[in-house]
């Protein structure tokens, strides 16, 4: 069995949804640049080969209920989730004798941090553009066919050269703009070129700073309204306007 099948395995038995491999050199082609070079894998650790990147499904019927307390356990009990998952599949490689740890989902410490300075120490939602997983969006999240941008990641470094995963040729976000109408605190603008929008970050940081201190934090009303992803058959397409989530009434023919 190869090493890329033993790594699926393992994490789909741990309960991860989705995992896809990107090679390091995919950020150093990228024709975009979505990350200054010193926030590549290979200039935090420069013996990275591959990243593997790891999601679990945010299910619309609780995402529905945001801002609430509901949805921030949820929040909470996946990033649990996903990061046991990823220190495990970090474990298994150094097992098989190859150097790996993984890198934690948020890593800000605290979101007074993220007001201060709106940057991660290593975006995910690169990372799971370039493992195959899906597209990045007007509203700055990974847009995969199967959630949309309903799903949480977490990456694992390793030196194993393995495989990388197919990426997609298309953009998987529609142009809509239905996040960006449906923000409370407008913080996208559109461009004049591009899919993806200019993004206040301090605006969606502040927000969260609101809504941490109200117990039911983070927002995340601009992954819940975009009309992409398979889940919506899951749950029925008009299943969202059912939880009394008024930001959502006006789909219309996008959902
Ligand atoms: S998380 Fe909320 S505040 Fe932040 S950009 Fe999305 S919709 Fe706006
Ligand atoms: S809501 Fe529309 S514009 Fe926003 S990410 Fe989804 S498809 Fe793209």
């Amino acid at each position: 069995m190869s090493l890329k099948t033993k790594v699926i395995e393992k994490a789909k038995d741990l309960g991860m949804t989705l995992v896809g491999f990107a090679n390091v050199e995919r950020w150093e082609d990228s024709d975009v640049s979505y990350v200054p070079r010193e926030f590549f894998p290979h200039s935090i650790w420069d013996w990275s080969r591959t990243v593997i990147v790891m999601a679990v499904p945010m299910p619309l019927p609780i995402l529905e209920t945001t801002p609430s307390v509901m949805y921030s356990e949820l929040y909470a009990t996946s990033n649990r989730l996903l990061d046991e998952t990823a220190y495990r599949i970090g474990l298994f490689l150094n097992n098989l004798g190859r150097r790996a740890f993984y890198f934690p989902r948020d890593c800000y410490g605290d979101l007074s941090v993220l007001v201060k300075k709106p940057e991660a120490a290593f975006s995910h939602v690169v990372a799971g553009k370039y493992a195959g997983l899906g597209t990045i969006g007007f509203n700055h999240a990974l847009i995969t066919p199967e959630y949309g941008p309903r799903l949480r990641l977490v990456s694992v470094i390793t030196d194993a050269e393995i495989e990388p995963s197919p990426l997609y040729d298309k953009e998987l976000c529609i142009g809509c703009g239905v996040c960006g109408k449906k923000c409370p605190k407008q913080a996208f603008t559109k461009r004049e070129h591009g899919i993806i929008a200019d993004m206040d970050k301090v605006k969606c940081a502040e927000h969260h700073v609101t809504l941490k201190g109200e117990m039911r934090a983070p927002c995340g009303i601009c992954t819940l309204v975009c009309p992409v992803g398979e889940d919506r058959k899951m749950y029925g397409n008009n299943a969202i306007t059912k939880t009394g989530a008024s930001h959502v009434q006006d789909f219309g023919a996008n959902v």
